[in-house]
């Protein structure tokens, strides 16, 4: 069965949310391959409007959103003639994502992409979810979104999309712990005493994976991993206890499941984003892909090690986020988003980044929402408001010593 053949013999109506970063470009470098089989709803950016009105031309889109309304007159002068219709700000982003469409890729860089995931699902498209931040944020509301218009969320952070493909067929009740690995990122063989003076363009070059510049910093820091552990939990409603990290410098397994018979499956390709996505851009089939083939007798050994909790501040604190669970990952996410701001801007080192978000987090955690549940999108993007007001005061009394 093809792709058109799943939507009813039509070719399937898909957007892109995020279309000009990283996992945006790998999901057009995938249905570029099949035109035939995908008709073009919306794609969207912010900054990078000759990329987003190139691919918006390419691809035949219905509609070009960008996310910063001064960049509207560029975007429209580039689509003139084209037929397609362009749009600028965040409500012209969710209503774009809210289009009539059977799959929606969810590429956004982060907060910023949870509202427009909501619409996607309140429009019943299936959810390719690479915007992991919209379940650290408000895990408990898009997957009670999702559940409520019958719709599918589908994991695309390669460790996520691994557990998913390991547990095809199995019970959860079966399952003990999940492990997603980490590769270590840029500074993994760095000793600890050096990381206070890593600099932006040391923690913006990955070992293993090709990403945007946020997510490699992230991985250097160890803060995408901890948004990952809360992904884990939310995505697969597992006990924050049975999940843990292991450091993987090769990148070739991506998570492993164990079970309550001893057995673990583990996931095992290329680091190459185009598996995850291509996995949920056919899901429930398997389809052949473009990805390397690995030979394991060539590269003859995989290493493995418990991940140092003393070196990755933002591994212990995710695990509190996880025990407080209500709005402490909206505050934990948003602080982590203004500190990563601020580490780029050069206005605070890369270690002080963990420092900001756990005081953050220590000063938010007395509201009256922080420990709330999370089933509105107000109160979510209120406590984010909150967190970045809260960690830019807290960088600029550093600043000011
Ligand atoms: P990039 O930085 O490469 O791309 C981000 C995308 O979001 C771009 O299209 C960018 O537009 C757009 N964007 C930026 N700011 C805003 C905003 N405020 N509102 C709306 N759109 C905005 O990121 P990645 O592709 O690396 O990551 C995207 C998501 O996928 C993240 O949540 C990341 O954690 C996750 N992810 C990424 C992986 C990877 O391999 N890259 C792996 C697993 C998960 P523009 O470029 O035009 O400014």
């Amino acid at each position: 069965m093809t792709s058109a053949a799943k939507a009813g013999g039509r070719p399937r109506r898909i957007s892109i949310l995020g279309a000009t970063g990283s996992i945006g470009q790998n999901t057009i470098d995938l249905i570029a391959r099949e035109p035939e089989a995908y008709e073009v709803v919306a794609v969207t950016g912010a900054r990078n409007i000759a990329q987003l009105a190139g691919d918006a031309i390419a691809l035949r889109a219905e509609i070009a959103v960008t996310a910063d309304e001064a960049a509207l007159p560029d975007l429209r002068a580039a689509l003139e003639g084209t037929g397609i219709a362009a749009a600028a700000g965040q409500s012209a982003l969710t209503e774009a994502a809210s289009r009539p469409a059977d799959w929606v890729m969810s590429a956004i860089v982060g907060a910023a992409g949870l509202a427009p995931g909501l619409a996607a699902l309140s429009g019943g498209a299936t959810l390719a979810l690479a915007n992991k931040e919209s379940l650290v944020t408000a895990g408990p509301l898009l997957m009670a979104t999702a559940r409520a218009h019958d719709a599918h969320v589908l994991p695309v952070d390669s460790e996520h999309s691994a557990v998913f493909q390991a547990l095809t067929g199995e019970d959860m009740g079966a399952v003990e712990r999940i492990i997603i690995t980490a590769s270590g990122g840029a500074f993994r063989d760095w000793p600890a005493e050096a990381l206070a003076g890593a600099t932006v363009q040391d923690a913006s070059t990955h070992p293993n994976w090709d990403m945007g510049q946020r997510i490699t910093i992230d991985s250097a820091s160890m803060f995408n991993k901890s948004l990952e552990l809360i992904e884990t939990k939310e995505f697969f409603g597992i006990a924050p206890e049975n999940i843990e990290v292991l450091v993987h410098p090769e990148s070739l397994i991506h998570a492993l499941v164990g079970f309550v018979d001893g057995a673990m499956m583990a996931h095992v390709g290329a680091p190459d984003m185009r598996h995850a996505i291509g996995y949920a851009l056919h899901w429930p089939e398997r389809r052949a892909l473009p990805v390397q083939r690995l030979d394991l007798g060539a590269i003859g050994q995989l290493n493995f090690a418990p991940p140092d909790p003393t070196r990755y501040r933002a591994l212990v604190l995710a695990r509190q986020v996880m025990e407080t669970g209500g709005h402490a990952g909206a505050a934990f996410n948003a602080a982590k988003e203004r500190s990563l701001d601020g580490f780029i801007a050069g206005e605070i080192g890369f270690l002080q980044m963990a420092e900001i978000v756990e005081a953050t987090l220590e000063a938010l955690s007395g509201h009256e929402d922080f420990t709330s549940a999370v089933d509105r999108l107000d109160t979510v993007a209120q406590m984010d408001h909150l967190a970045r007001r809260t960690a830019a005061k807290l960088i600029s009394e550093r600043i000011r010593g």
